[in-house]
């Protein structure tokens, strides 16, 4: 089997508040995507990883996965302006004979090895799957400023990444017309009708969105 992964680390970070987006920023002795490019270059069956960033990053990505034993193989391309843009430039470049393509947020740096390889499982069984975790709050849906509507917790999931899919399922989506604000790929695998499972992680994953959460993470990697 063959598959290949995505880590999307385009963004420009502006709801985390530097000047350097946060995926470049340091944790743990290395910047923030190196972590999950890491996590996928020690799986094996990840034959190819490609690596999406700022046009102006590209060459610092280069140098920084070119003198890494790990991530050496891996490719750095430039993504676009929204998370669906990074994804398509990396998509560009996935070889035709790939079987599966795992896509990653960057922002998610803690992604554990045993969670890729059990939402890989999945996909293989199902055809599509994603990372998850089950919603801790209750949500609630609000309109200027007051509640509309109560949603019922035991149905809610906070989605994560790496979402997996076949490859000509992703191929396939990605050469539609999309709508705007894709913000995850699954949303497009499940309007072309495919179930999507669901795989509930069982390490920490969250994103890193603001300053606290990079504290958090280094905290966990002690
Ligand atoms: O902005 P947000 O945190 O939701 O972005 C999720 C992931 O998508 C991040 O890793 C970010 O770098 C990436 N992204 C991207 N290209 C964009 C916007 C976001 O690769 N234009």
């Amino acid at each position: 089997m063959k598959a290949a992964a995505i880590i999307v680390a385009g963004g420009s970070g502006k709801r985390f508040g530097s000047q350097i987006p946060k995926q470049f920023l340091n944790l743990k002795g290395k910047p923030v995507f190196l972590h999950s490019v890491e996590a996928f270059a020690s799986l094996k069956v990840f034959k190819q990883i490609i690596i999406v960033v700022p046009e102006k990053f590209v060459p610092m990505t280069k140098s920084v996965i070119a003198g890494n034993a790990v991530t050496r193989q891996s490719e750095a391309v430039s993504g676009g302006k929204e998370r669906f843009d990074s994804v398509k430039n990396g998509l560009a470049l996935v070889q035709k004979d790939t079987d599966y393509i795992a896509v990653h947020d960057a922002a998610r740096p803690l992604i554990n090895k045993k969670d890729i390889l059990a939402v890989l499982k999945k996909a293989v069984e199902n055809r599509a799957a994603i990372a998850a975790e089950k919603t801790k709050d209750t949500i609630k849906t609000v309109k200027n400023g007051f509640v509309t509507q109560t949603l019922d917790r035991s149905v809610l999931w906070n989605v994560q990444t790496p979402q997996i899919f076949e490859a000509n399922l992703l191929f396939k989506a990605y050469g539609k017309k999309i709508a705007a604000n894709t913000t995850d790929d699954s949303m497009l695998i499940e309007k072309s009708g495919i179930k999507v499972a669901v795989v509930e992680t069982k390490f920490p994953n969250f994103k890193i969105t603001a300053k606290q959460d990079l504290e958090s993470a280094k905290q966990l990697l002690k």
